[in-house]
């Protein structure tokens, strides 16, 4: 697919960030591309068409530049998972392995309440310690991940065996 191409190419690609031997994929570089950024939201937008939930949960913090925009299009609330402490009102938690360390998730209940079925976004999956950590706080407050959706995929790190809930991502990369 041509606009796939387009994507790939805008991602910038920078070796050893933020420390040695990491090969950090910049999801910035497609937002600084406008024809980049376009194709990137008609394949969002075109992949999650017609999708049935009742919510857009989106990643602290480039979870939360594409999570918006899906709920616009599908006209259901955006509800942000973010780190530890930033959240006002009352918060349910859960704590997680990442690939530079441990945190801790945090929901607002006020944004949950009501919902069962959640589209969970995030700008790329490593090791699956981010998703499948946000796959379990929303499952114990009782919302259920229809699908995992990422702009990029790390495949060698095998996140996807973390996550219960289907993965989809655009760009693969071993
Ligand atoms: P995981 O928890 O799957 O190991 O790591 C994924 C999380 O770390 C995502 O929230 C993602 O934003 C961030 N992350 C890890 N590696 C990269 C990378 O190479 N590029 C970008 N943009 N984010 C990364």
């Amino acid at each position: 697919k041509q606009q796939l191409q387009v994507l790939e190419k805008a991602v910038k690609n920078y070796p050893d960030f933020p420390k040695e031997g990491i090969i950090f994929r910049d999801i910035f570089g497609i937002m600084q591309d406008v024809h980049a950024l376009q194709a990137l939201r008609d394949l969002l937008v075109e992949h999650v068409a017609l999708m049935d939930i009742d919510c857009v949960v989106g990643l602290d913090s480039r979870g939360f530049l594409l999570g918006p925009l899906l709920s616009v299009e599908l006209a259901k609330p955006f509800i942000p998972i973010r780190k530890k402490g930033k959240l006002p009102g009352k918060i349910f938690s859960e704590n997680y392995v990442k690939e530079y360390g441990e945190d801790t998730f945090e929901i607002q209940a006020s944004g949950i309440k009501g919902k069962k079925k959640a589209l969970l976004v995030d700008d790329l999956l490593a090791t699956g310690g981010s998703m499948s950590a946000a796959e379990l706080l929303l499952s114990k407050v009782g919302v259920n991940v229809v699908e995992c959706l990422v702009v990029m995929e790390l495949k060698s790190l095998n996140g996807r065996s973390k996550i219960k809930a289907p993965v989809h991502s655009l760009l693969k990369y071993d």
